[in-house]
């Protein structure tokens, strides 16, 4: 069983207001909160295999945190990189990025193209997929007329989403323009997109399929022909945020509760997957979709990462600490 790797990431203050009571201060892989010109608090303190603090960039959560998930994937093993936090934490900037610092996903996309380039002994079929689960729904962001996927499982196919799109693509461009797709179906009829995407979770997803060129040729054919299948999973979470009981309506509420109930099931999963193997026994991935579909790139050999976001202002304090929480219980 591989280690599940552990980061948290910490975003730079975006609004005007100076920190004045206390803040979160990162040393090294350890995150503690302090009263201004005074000493740590008490109990709020914990430790990650890397904090990214607010100066760090995507360029550094990628090679740090997923640049080896994603060269392991060549290399036939499965892989999961999420990002987990409150909205406006900065999950998708680190998954997607922006124009002068892009984010994992797009790193991940080239880095796979330029990889594919220097491995000429073998041949690559690549297929990309993208879906939102919203509400324990399954939408596709490829094809819009396809919602509420159902999930099968089959002796060939392994668990799967029937009727999710797979484009097979041949280079980066082809995926980035899928991705704008993507986001262009994900907002049809939205009135507020931000509002949309918080509530659920992205998986996009790519396929990846290899073999030998000319496995004939040489004396180590058996090698050279096996083929090789690998599923990488990039994952931005819905938002982790508690909805507030009172004030919430009845739409918010019911989307609250499926995304407390998904993320509770995903921290169970990863904290029993992270215990290791003897003490282990039931794991339940069947308790979300998320889960469900992630399954087969969760656990056994499959390569895992988290990402936790974490906003520094003090009105998000308690917030930040059920991150870390969550972050914690997942090492
Ligand atoms: P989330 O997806 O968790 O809701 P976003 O990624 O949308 O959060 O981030 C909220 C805002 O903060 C966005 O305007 C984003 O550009 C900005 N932001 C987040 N993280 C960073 C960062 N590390 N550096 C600069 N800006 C950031
Ligand atoms: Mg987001």
């Amino acid at each position: 069983m591989e280690k599940i790797c552990v980061a948290v990431r910490v975003r730079p203050l975006v609004s005007q207001d100076s920190l004045n009571g206390s803040f979160w201060k990162v040393e090294d892989n350890r995150i503690s909160l302090h009263k201004i010109h005074g000493t740590p608090l008490s109990g709020s303190s914990y430790a990650f295999d890397h904090i990214f603090d607010e100066t760090s960039t995507n360029s550094s959560v990628y090679e740090l945190l997923t640049k080896d998930i994603i060269h392991a994937a060549l290399n036939g093993f499965n892989g999961t990189a999420f990002a987990y936090g409150q909205t406006s934490s900065g999950k998708t900037f680190t998954m997607n990025g922006c124009e002068t610092d892009p984010g994992v996903i797009p790193r991940a996309v080239k880095d796979i193209f330029a990889k594919i380039e220097t491995m000429s002994e073998r041949e690559f079929l690549i297929r990309v997929s993208y879906m939102e689960i919203y509400n324990e729904e399954i939408n596709d962001l490829l094809v819009v007329e396809n919602q509420k996927l159902q999930i099968h499982e089959s002796l060939e196919r392994g668990v799967f989403v029937d009727g999710l799109r797979e484009e097979i693509v041949n280079n980066a461009e082809q995926v980035l323009n899928l991705i704008q797709i993507g986001e262009a179906n994900r907002h049809f009829g939205e009135t507020n997109m931000n509002v949309r995407s918080s509530r659920s979770h992205t998986i996009f997803r790519m396929v990846i399929e290899s073999k030998g060129k000319d496995s004939n040729s040489s004396d180590d054919s058996s090698i050279n022909d096996i083929v090789r299948v690998s599923v990488l999973n990039l994952v931005d979470l819905a938002g982790s945020e508690r909805i507030a009981k009172t004030g919430a309506d009845g739409v918010r509420l019911k989307e609250g509760k499926y995304i407390n109930k998904s993320l509770m099931v995903l921290g169970n999963v990863i904290n029993k997957l992270s215990e290791g193997s003897k003490q282990r026994g039931h794991i339940p991935y069947r308790d979300s979709k998320l889960t469900r579909i992630l399954q087969p790139a969760l656990g056994g050999n499959a390569k895992t990462s988290i990402i936790c976001t974490v906003a520094p202002e003090e009105d998000h304090i308690e917030e930040t600490k059920g991150t870390l929480q969550f972050a914690s219980r997942a090492k």
